[in-house]
């Protein structure tokens, strides 16, 4: 066969082929053109799932009449001229594509009206090819239409998914931009209904409240960042939010929305050991940073970039989100001994020596969690602490010893480098967390009772109960059905060995009714957070100096002693140093 250049029309639709890929990409690329046009209201119809008619119209710009033709045309753009330009690109679009390429697939009809000037013109192209153009009377701004899409590619027709969940693409689409830009007002009409308005106001939560649902807006944490000219705002969620999938993690990008995995890795780093498995909190980033430190012209779609300082990124990202966690996690109470600090209750929060104690409590999680050399995410402070808490982890070595207990909920303990207060409660929580967890394939020890147990149980715990007790099993429940409405427990957790059998199969029970449809495959991880919920011990129990050496040695072998496993700390450490400063024997403070 000969070696010949091929017809542009199938030039055309090739490179659509790679941008256009279903109807929500064709929302993309025209948002992108209204929002690059500085649109306020931008409104976007869809019939048939977008097979049948995509219509955005935006009260931007508008495009000069004369250039309205050219626009269609491929590497047409107002947007970039020259190769230096392209190293700092601060629209959404620049390579003169998007509606050429639509064009091609489509039947095209552009209206457009620039201020300046009292009509409008319009261009119609179907198929790539001109059919006509003109005058027209319209508002200022832009109309674009696109009919029939794909029906020149009946391959890209074929390989649409149902229609429900193309629309399901374009509304995420138009939320994810409508987002980003909260003082537009967006709507989107899909086949004749609202399915997303924003107001406009420039309130993002109120979007983030249409986009998930009001009260998980509400109870997202803020986070803001600014380190020179990387900034970083947001919503991520506390440990108590998550989602199941990767989804609820949303970044932009001056803007732009990106997917990135370094980005998504930094925030999981910053939740880890906070989240069960599998769980992925929302988290929504908008990033902005000088545009010639990141390139955008990586990507067909534009969805992932590339930056030139990638570290500094993941580590911004994964400290602000860090910090955020932090600051609205409760402060550790330190409410326990008027004698440890002389000053009156309401006084403490002025008083430099707390905000010392909450500051050193704060910034040692935080600075061991940002140093990158601190790969399994283990929570020390710098320096020499660091050290001695590698040699603490799962070394065997005793590195705390027992001082007493404190208001029956809070264990002094002496390590190398001062003092550590320990919060009995989420110290015990993150132990059996660890210890039900980490390994999923190993069988949990069980216990087996000399004498076996019988326990009624009411219907509906009846029929949870023996939905569950596979994964039951696995944890190291062995039941066995005993009539209609009764079980024998043969065995238990080891570890909960200190329990009343009957009383630690009940824990998995107890509102199991308030918990959502649990998920088979979360339904582990849901049983073993109720576990070490309610079975740690609770502040106001007293503990025997026994008692509390297991505790303390317990948590010594977690891999992450430092945080209960909702992320709250399990001790506060006073440094010999801090005491020093504090006792004024060193330095000024
Ligand atoms: P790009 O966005 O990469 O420049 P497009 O093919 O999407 O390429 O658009 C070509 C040009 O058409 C844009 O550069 C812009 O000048 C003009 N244009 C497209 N849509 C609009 C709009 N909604 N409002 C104003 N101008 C538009
Ligand atoms: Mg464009």
């Amino acid at each position: 066969m000969p070696i010949k250049i091929m017809p542009p029309e199938l030039a055309s639709q090739i490179a659509a082929g790679e941008v256009i890929e279903r109807p929500a990409s064709v929302v993309k690329e025209l948002l992108e053109n209204s929002l690059d046009a500085d649109a306020t209201r931008i409104s976007i119809n869809i019939q048939d799932a977008g097979k049948k008619l995509i219509e955005i119209q935006d009260n931007g710009t508008g495009i000069q009449k004369e250039e309205i033709s050219l626009a269609a045309e491929r590497h047409s753009t107002s947007k970039l001229f020259s190769s230096e330009q392209l190293n700092q690109i601060s629209t959404l679009g620049f390579r003169g594509e998007a509606l050429a390429s639509i064009s091609s697939v489509s039947r095209m009809q552009i209206r457009s009206r620039t201020r300046d000037s009292n009509s409008g013109g319009f261009t119609i192209i179907e198929a790539g090819k001109k059919i006509s153009s003109g005058s027209i009377g319209i508002p200022v701004g832009t109309i674009v239409t696109i009919s029939d899409l794909f029906r020149n590619v009946p391959a890209r027709l074929k390989f649409l998914k149902h229609e429900r969940t193309e629309r399901r693409w374009i509304q995420q689409t138009v939320e994810r931009y409508a987002l980003a830009n909260p003082e537009i007002k967006v709507t989107l009409r899909m086949e004749n209904r609202i399915a997303f308005q924003s107001s406009g106001n420039g309130d993002q939560r109120e979007i983030i409240g249409m986009v998930f649902d009001v009260e998980t807006a509400r109870k997202l944490l803020d986070l803001i960042s600014k380190d020179s000219d990387l900034s970083i705002k947001g919503f991520t969620s506390g440990t108590s939010i998550t989602r199941s999938n990767r989804r609820s993690l949303n970044f932009y990008i001056n803007g732009r929305p990106v997917q990135d995995s370094s980005i998504s890795a930094a925030v999981m780093k910053a939740y880890q050991n906070t989240l069960m498995v599998n769980r992925y909190p929302i988290c929504i980033l908008f990033i902005q940073m000088p545009a010639d430190q990141v390139d955008v012209n990586v990507h067909p779609t534009k969805a992932e970039v590339r930056f030139k300082n990638q570290d500094r990124i993941f580590t911004g990202i994964q400290s602000a989100v860090r910090r955020a966690l932090l600051a609205h996690s409760p402060v550790p109470d330190m409410d326990l001994s008027p004698n440890w600090f002389p000053t009156s209750g309401e006084n403490r929060s002025q008083d430099p020596t707390w905000q010392m104690l909450e500051t050193s409590s704060r910034t040692s999680i935080i600075s061991g969690e940002t140093g990158m050399q601190d790969h399994e995410g283990f929570i020390g402070s710098s320096s020499g602490h660091q050290r001695d808490q590698a040699a603490f982890r799962g070394s065997g070595m005793r590195i705390l010893k027992p001082v007493g207990q404190l208001a029956a909920s809070y264990l002094v303990a002496e390590g190398p480098d001062g003092m550590y207060l320990i919060d009995q409660h989420a110290a015990h929580e993150r132990i059996l967390f660890e210890q039900f967890s980490l390994d999923q394939t190993a069988s949990i020890p069980s216990q087996t009772l000399l004498q076996p147990e019988t326990c009624d149980l009411n219907e509906s715990d009846t029929q949870s109960l023996l939905e569950y007790m596979d994964s039951l099993d696995a944890l190291g429940f062995h039941l066995e059905p005993f009539g209609e409405r009764a079980f024998i427990i043969r065995a238990i957790p080891a570890m909960l060995g200190d329990l009343e059998p009957s009383r630690a199969l009940r824990i998995l029970l107890d509102d199991f009714e308030e918990d959502e449809t649990p998920l088979q495959n979360h339904l582990r991880e849901k049983l073993i957070a109720r576990i070490c919920k309610k079975a740690s011990i609770k502040a106001g129990k007293v503990l025997s100096m026994e008692e509390q050496q297991a505790l303390i040695d317990g948590l010594e072998a977690c891999r992450a002693p430092r945080t209960c496993p909702h992320g709250r700390p399990t001790m506060i450490h006073l440094s010999v140093d801090l005491l020093e400063k504090q006792f004024g024997r060193k330095g000024a403070r």
